[in-house]
């Protein structure tokens, strides 16, 4: 596992739960350096100190808000000041405050265009830089199964999901003449805290009820892996993945 991910200097936002963490867990054991980025100081402080005792790689935390694309600039310059280049930027915060449309909860939805979009797009602006200058990069934005289908209360979360995977392939695009690799990774239903963001109370009972047969989040840590793990002129461009037992 530790080939093509030793050594390699990987930003993770959203790295104080769920996803975030688990591929920060499994990274570090392959030997990466790694800067968390989340906004709970406190949960990423202390995974960072967890992950620097026990394994191989050196982990710092950098307290992030995605929404303010200054504090992301400062995440990845901090990474590149610190270890010398970015390696891999995985775009990963996220929130879903699910709800139907006509609760009108314009609050929640701005916050999803905020964090799940404008977040992403902020990490691309703050990573690619150096990754043109370096000639060599790879940019990993998680998107989810709703970024590739629709359902009633997921209009705006399934909306910016779509986004993040337009943004991506037009990254991809772009990117060519600087060997910088992309990937999307879509995945299905996951254990995380991801709904603790849902407000609705109804929609949170049948959200748990429709996602009771998640699969644990290191099988989206071993999606990583398997992307960054590819030889420099493989590039890895998509990876949906569900519980074996999700249907829609
Ligand atoms: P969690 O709620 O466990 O983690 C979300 C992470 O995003 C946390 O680390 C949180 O950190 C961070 N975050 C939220 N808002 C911000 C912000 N403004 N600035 C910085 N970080 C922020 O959920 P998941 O691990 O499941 O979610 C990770 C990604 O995976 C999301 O993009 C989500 O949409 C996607 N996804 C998840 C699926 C699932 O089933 N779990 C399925 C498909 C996609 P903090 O609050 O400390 O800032």
């Amino acid at each position: 596992m530790a080939e093509g991910i030793e050594g390699k200097v990987i930003v993770i936002t959203g790295a104080s739960s769920g996803l975030g963490a688990a591929a920060a867990r499994l990274l570090a054991e392959g030997g990466a350096k790694l800067i968390l980025g989340a906004r709970r100081a406190e949960r990423i402080d202390s995974l960072a100190r967890d992950l620097s005792d026990g394994t191989a790689g050196e982990v710092i935390a950098v307290t992030t808000d995605v929404t303010d694309a200054l504090q992301v600039r400062r995440l990845v310059d901090g990474a590149v000041s610190r270890f010398g280049r970015i390696d891999v930027m995985l775009n990963n915060a996220g929130v879903m405050p699910l709800s139907p449309l006509d609760r009108y909860k314009v609050d929640e939805w701005d916050r999803m265009i905020d964090v799940n979009i404008k977040g992403v797009l902020y990490g691309i602006a703050a990573a690619l830089p150096h990754m043109q200058k370096q000639k060599s990069g790879h940019i990993i934005n998680v998107a989810s199964v709703a970024g590739h289908t629709w359902f009633p209360t997921g209009t705006v979360y399934c909306g910016t999901k779509w986004a993040v995977r337009a943004i991506s392939e037009g990254v991809r695009q772009e990117v060519k003449p600087y060997d910088i690799r992309t990937t999307i990774i879509s995945p299905g239903a996951v254990a995380t805290e991801l709904l603790d963001s849902i407000t609705e109370a109804d929609v949170l009972q049948a959200t748990r009820k429709a996602t009771s047969i998640a699969i644990p989040a290191d099988s989206f840590a071993r999606m990583v892996a398997f992307a960054i793990s590819q030889p420099d002129d493989v590039d890895v461009n998509e990876i949906l993945f569900r519980p074996t037992r999700q249907q829609g």
